[in-house]
């Protein structure tokens, strides 16, 4: 057995693990109810484990998480509001200029 992966980020877990299904991957998941009861944590506080059965996938495993990890941290960073630092307006995600006064981000 070998530890694969561990996040707090429900939807990337949820993207590792759906990707190792359709590989046919073997592996386990820890720690899913680390939290406990409903209640006693916020469940954002569980890290969630996902170790290979069968040491033997990891090379192939790992590559599968670095572009998953990869594609989902570049989509949380595009995806993010920015302050202007010119003018210090507040812009969405989908302006590459400040809307208000037209500095680049
Ligand atoms: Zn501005």
């Amino acid at each position: 057995m070998k530890k694969l992966f561990s996040s707090q980020d429900a939807f990337e877990m949820q993207a590792v693990r759906s990707e190792l299904d359709a590989l046919s991957i073997p592996y386990m998941v820890k720690n899913e109810f680390a939290g406990g009861a409903i209640g006693e944590l916020p469940w954002q506080d569980s890290q969630q484990e996902v170790w290979l059965i069968d040491d033997s996938w990891y090379a192939r495993a790992s590559k599968v998480i670095e572009a998953i990890v990869h594609k989902s941290r570049n989509t949380n960073n595009s995806s993010e509001d920015w302050r202007c630092n010119a003018c210090g307006e507040e812009n969405g995600s989908a302006f590459d200029v400040c809307w208000q006064c037209g500095a680049e981000k």
